[in-house]
């Protein structure tokens, strides 16, 4: 069974409408799927509530989870930490889309300053138009200057000016990961370490991060994140272990191309691990032929 608790939309920095994940999701069997856009419900809503409604009450599936995707400080870092099952319009949830808006906007201004003042004008009015309805985010700025001729593609724009340590690399206005964390649970969701690999912390500083966000709540983290060696999925799997933590995965997805993972994780062996999705599948009684609820 394919599951994915961990994928993008044109809402956030993804290709596809949330309409049309929703609809890839379906033709590739997912039997759950949750939206995680950065900092914003906005694909959810619209899919569960709004316009999109009719879809996602097929019973076809997949099933939709809340979700989220919300960067944080910890340590010196930018994190991503992953809310799923939370109860969107909960006054915790409210706060805390405010709150990264904010910092979104703030943090878009102090960027197109910076681009500014090496020459780029009209940096910030350029990445708003290119975010539209979207959250402002790095990959608008690339794509203003892409457009504009300043550097040749989405690459060569965040190895310059954008990437971590550059000029662009702003991080200063996120709100501290135990904050994060406490707003999903607040809101009745599980807080999820995103891809733990990435940030490239030794051994030592990786489980003072799982310290920290269990003690601020936080329960479970992704051992399988996109493509990533059976190596790196051992080395997560028991780091949920020897932290009794939930483990969840998935996909990623941004957009399809070459060496994109599209959506839809075969759900692991648990071997004594518990996944996140277990909250989620049909209650046993169902499944052993009780009536249907
Ligand atoms: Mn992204
Ligand atoms: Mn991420
Ligand atoms: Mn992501």
């Amino acid at each position: 069974m394919l599951i994915d608790f961990h994928t993008h939309t044109a809402a956030s920095d993804g290709d596809l409408s949330p309409r049309e994940l929703v609809e890839l999701a379906r033709a590739r069997e997912l039997a759950m799927l949750a939206i995680t856009d950065h900092d914003t419900v906005a694909g959810y809503v619209e899919m569960s509530t709004g316009p999109g409604r009719e879809y996602t009450q097929n019973p076809a599936g997949p099933r939709l989870i809340p979700g989220v995707e919300f960067s944080c400080r910890w340590s010196g870092t930018t994190i991503h930490i992953l809310g799923l099952g939370m109860d969107c319009g909960h006054s915790a949830m409210r706060e805390a889309l405010e709150w990264l808006n904010l910092a979104r906007t703030e943090r878009g201004r102090k960027i197109a300053e910076r681009l500014e003042a090496l020459g780029f004008n009209g940096a910030l009015d350029g990445a708003l138009a290119e975010a539209g309805a979207s959250q402002l985010g790095r990959p608008h700025f690339s794509a203003w200057m892409v457009a504009n001729g300043h550097v040749s593609d989405h690459n060569q724009a965040f190895d310059r000016y954008l990437g971590q340590g550059k000029t662009g690399d702003v991080k200063a206005f996120w709100p501290e990961l135990a904050q994060v964390v406490e707003w999903i649970v607040a809101a009745g969701g599980v807080a999820v370490i995103a891809h733990p690999l990435k940030y490239k912390f030794t051994r030592m500083k990786l489980r003072r991060l799982v310290l920290d966000f269990m003690a601020a709540g936080g329960q479970a983290i992704e051992i399988m994140s996109g493509y990533q060696s059976a190596d790196q999925t051992g080395q997560l799997r028991r780091l949920a272990s020897e932290f009794a933590l939930e483990v969840s995965v998935g996909s990623d997805f941004h957009r399809e191309g070459p060496y994109n993972p599209l959506p839809g994780v075969e759900i692991p062996a648990l071997d004594g691990l518990r996944g996140v999705w277990e909250r989620w599948l049909p209650t046993p009684s169902c499944a052993i032929g009780g009536r249907p609820l």
